[in-house]
């Protein structure tokens, strides 16, 4: 299996990326965000407990993220790759994620890093905010989840580079020219993974 994390504040396209790369590569998108918005929307106990962190742009506890995601990827085992969008956004849920899956014998092979300027970022939040029906574009909530990403999960890019599985790519483009670059270095990943694997 090749899996992937793309990583980058709110706002960089990871979700919109992600799903270009499910479709030509046939990888399960697995969105946190979208879990856990599923989960309030059921509005069971635990779903009105996640609504309150996310609607104020704080993470939502470890032990209910982990127990989420790690019961929705370990379906899809069958698959060709897992593409991780919004997980890990701690150094702690990274490396829980390293665990789970180097004792699988399926680790992260690249973390796809999209880099884009703040003012683009809140630009494009606002953008989106008029039609996304998300009760956490809200501007005074999105200046929190940009302050808990630098805070909290930007550390993590440093987690990544240490461990030699860090690729930058600038999102300031149009979505078809970066998904252009993400296309190309996935599939340099996925020949040498290839030849990895027949040695
Ligand atoms: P997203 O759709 O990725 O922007 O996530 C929306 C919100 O869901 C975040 O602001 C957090 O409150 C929560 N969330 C998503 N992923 C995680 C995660 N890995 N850990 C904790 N909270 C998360």
């Amino acid at each position: 299996m090749f899996n992937i994390i793309l990583f980058g504040p709110p706002g960089a396209g990871k979700g919109t990326q992600s799903r270009n790369i499910e479709r030509d590569f046939g990888f399960v998108h697995l969105s946190t965000g979208q879990i856990l918005r599923s989960l309030v929307e059921r509005n069971t106990a635990i779903g009105q407990l996640i609504r309150k962190f996310i609607d104020r742009g704080y993470l939502v506890p470890d032990d209910i993220v982990l127990r989420e995601l790690f019961r929705e990827a370990l379906k899809h085992q069958d698959r060709p790759g897992l593409i991780f969008d919004g997980f890990p956004r701690t150094v702690f849920q990274a490396d829980m994620l390293d665990q789970l899956l180097e004792k699988k014998g399926i680790p992260i092979r690249m973390v796809i890093s999209l880099e884009v300027e703040q003012d683009e970022l809140f630009q494009r939040i606002m953008n989106r905010s008029v039609d996304s029906g998300r009760s956490d574009d809200r501007e005074e909530v999105i200046r929190q989840r940009f302050a808990t990403y630098r805070e909290e999960t930007h550390p993590l890019k440093e987690y990544y580079d240490l461990s030699g599985r860090l690729v930058e790519v600038s999102g300031m483009a149009p979505v078809g020219v970066v998904y252009q670059t993400i296309q190309q270095r996935i599939k340099m990943g996925l020949n040498g993974y290839s030849r990895e694997e027949q040695r």
